[in-house]
């Protein structure tokens, strides 16, 4: 059996309550750039405010979308239901539950079927969720208790597998953490941070969805959750959620493994003697740092060293952008993109959606009503990435001659770093630099230069001598050829 990552948006939204686009171009965006994902309705808001002096835009707007939601529940559900395909993808049922109390939860079912239905508190929601086989995820955790973030004293992980750290509200890892609060609905707050919740004892996985509101499941960059399943089948992928084989992730697909004692992500193990640990870690670009973190520290981190992977791969990754056509009008883009040298290996889109959370844009409904416009973007720019293997160049083998000159050292670094030449030997009269020398490069080293001319074979060479030595070691080798 192959365990893997798959890629999913777990949480976004669309005109079928009170966002923007329809049904069906979310699912045919979803398509083109993930393995599953659920278009979630706004459902419920047991304590919505009332007063209508100051909240009647809001009280408004929610109250006629989840009607909407309400009226057209089986079809979001029959839609969901024709999308999904065994191997290819998979759309979850889910719906959203409004509370300033207990803080915004999803409810998730594995499908095709979900009851809709509301709960005046947070332990009835669970019970109702318990009773049809679902779970109830909260998200935005990182507002203030009482302002929709998460109150964890109310958190139970047998209903909550895992939180949603990351969308396009921000990031709810911990106070620290990068990618800051929306601020519409206030800033961070430090006792409602997933840190905060380790802290007091509870388990959970996090993972990262967009909260998308345009009809863009996956919006690159707003947040993806990743899964490690044994199958893209429904069945598969609701057992990697319930099991917590869940990340988060802002967009790009970074497959990340860590074990302790070779149980991984989402295990729970008793390990009171020595606990090994194992961190594998695979980006489609290249790493700026991994850090391994125990109880909210930081443990230990890597720089992974962006020299050695270039004099070892030739693999590149290019991001390609087009753009933008006229503001609100749907653009059809036709490109044709080839390399002259070398193949592009892997395509990954990064397409992203109009940032907005709000129910009210610039963007017009009638604009993004017609199902068929799914490939034109509004008029937004839109980027993939490439992997593409280019061949390099043999490498020039090198020789330096003489090393008295401090710059020598800088410079041998960079030839090593660039992949572009070796360092077949070195020559100098002092003893100590040759020994340096020998000791970064490892290259054979001669106290006579002539030696070196005479028995070493190179493409090019180096002068680092003092200035006059230097002229001569050049007309020397110049006249080596
Ligand atoms: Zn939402």
């Amino acid at each position: 059996m192959t365990w893997r990552w798959y890629w999913g948006d777990l949480h976004s939204h669309c005109s079928i309550s009170y966002g923007h686009g329809t049904v069906n171009q979310a699912l045919a965006r979803a398509r083109q750039q993930l393995d599953f994902c659920s278009i979630t309705g706004h459902a419920f808001w047991p304590d919505m405010p009332t007063d209508r002096s100051v909240y009647a835009e809001i009280i408004d707007y929610h109250t006629v979308g989840f009607a909407r939601l309400a009226r057209n529940w089986d079809k979001l559900l029959a839609r969901q239901a024709a999308a999904t395909e065994p191997g290819k993808f998979i759309a979850l049922p889910s719906y959203e539950w409004h509370s300033l109390q207990y803080g915004d939860h999803n409810v998730y079912a594995a499908g095709p079927d979900l009851k809709l239905v509301d709960a005046p508190d947070l332990p009835a929601l669970r019970e109702q969720a318990k009773q049809q086989g679902a779970i109830v995820i909260p998200h935005h955790i990182g507002y203030a208790a009482g302002y929709r973030g998460i109150d964890w004293q109310h958190f139970r992980a047998e209903a909550s597998p895992f939180v949603e750290i990351y969308s396009l509200h921000g990031c709810s890892e911990s106070e620290a953490a990068p990618y800051s609060m929306l601020h519409d609905m206030g800033p961070r707050d430090a006792g409602s941070t997933a840190e905060a919740g380790w802290d007091l004892g509870h388990r959970f996985g996090v993972i990262g969805s967009t909260d998308h509101h345009s009809a863009y499941p996956g919006s690159h960059g707003d947040g993806r959750l990743g899964v490690i399943a044994s199958a893209l089948t429904r069945d598969a992928i609701w057992e990697a959620l319930l099991a917590q084989r869940v990340c988060a992730a802002t967009g790009d697909r970074i497959d990340a493994r860590l074990f302790v004692n070779d149980a991984g992500i989402g295990a729970t193990i008793q390990a009171p003697g020595p606990r090994p640990i194992k961190v594998q870690v695979r980006g489609t670009d290249a790493l700026d740092r991994v850090e391994l973190l125990k109880n909210g520290r930081v443990l230990r981190h890597w720089w992974p060293d962006g020299n050695e992977s270039a004099t070892v791969s030739n693999r590149h990754r290019l991001r390609l952008t087009w753009g933008r056509g006229r503001k609100h009008r749907p653009v059809r883009w036709d490109c044709q993109l080839s390399l002259s040298e070398g193949a592009i290996t892997e395509v990954e889109s990064c397409f992203s959606g109009p940032p907005v959370v709000a129910p009210v844009t610039q963007i017009g409904d009638a604009e993004v009503a017609d199902d068929s416009v799914v490939d034109a973007h509004l008029g937004r720019a839109l980027m993939v990435a490439l992997l593409a293997e280019i061949p390099m160049a043999d490498a020039f083998r090198v020789a330096v001659l003489g090393l008295t000159h401090d710059h020598v050292w800088n410079n041998l670094q960079e030839l090593q770093a660039s992949g572009r030449g070796t360092l077949v030997a070195a020559a100098d009269p002092h003893p100590p630099l040759l020994d340096q020398v020998q000791q970064l490069h490892g290259c054979p080293v001669y106290s006579d230069l002539e030696a070196l001319l005479e028995r070493e074979h190179f493409d090019a060479v180096y002068v680092f001598a003092d200035n006059a030595t230097g002229a001569r070691l050049a007309e020397l080798a110049a006249s080596r050829g």
